[in-house]
């Protein structure tokens, strides 16, 4: 075994997500046909993914604050530290912080086979979606 080096922690995309959302990639890929790719994604307040999809689906794990997700057509849910959340490959969903405080969670999902197409981004999260209305 080893211990994988740290990489640098990077702000997301614009085109992606609202506010400021940054990332550390805790693992990708070592070798073969592995595909777990886990990152813990700190949200400042009011920042949140844009619509997307998970080829082989996702689970979020909140680690401090509170998560607002939300599938496509369903109520926005919060999210305690300690709760796990489970997104089926396919479902199209949001995810980000309160508009008052910090989020972090764990994001876990595994690539598909063309890594590229493991995460599908949408539209953006309109402000009445974000606000639950
Ligand atoms: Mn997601």
């Amino acid at each position: 075994m080893r211990i994988i080096d740290k990489q640098p922690t990077v702000k997301n995309p614009p085109e992606r997500f609202t506010g400021d959302v940054w990332v550390d990639m805790l693992t990708t890929p070592q070798e073969g046909d592995q595909r777990m790719v886990v990152g813990l994604v700190r949200f400042a307040p009011g920042a949140h993914t844009a619509w997307h999809r998970h080829a082989r689906g996702q689970t979020l794990h909140v680690l401090s604050g509170v998560a607002l997700v939300q599938s496509r057509g369903q109520d926005v849910v919060r999210v305690l530290p300690g709760q796990t959340v489970y997104c089926p490959p396919g479902e199209e969903h949001w995810h980000g912080a309160t508009p008052d405080d910090f989020m972090t969670h764990l994001a876990m999902s595994e690539n598909a086979d063309d890594p590229a197409g493991s995460t599908v981004w949408l539209d953006h999260v309109s402000d009445d979606e974000y606000a639950g209305s």
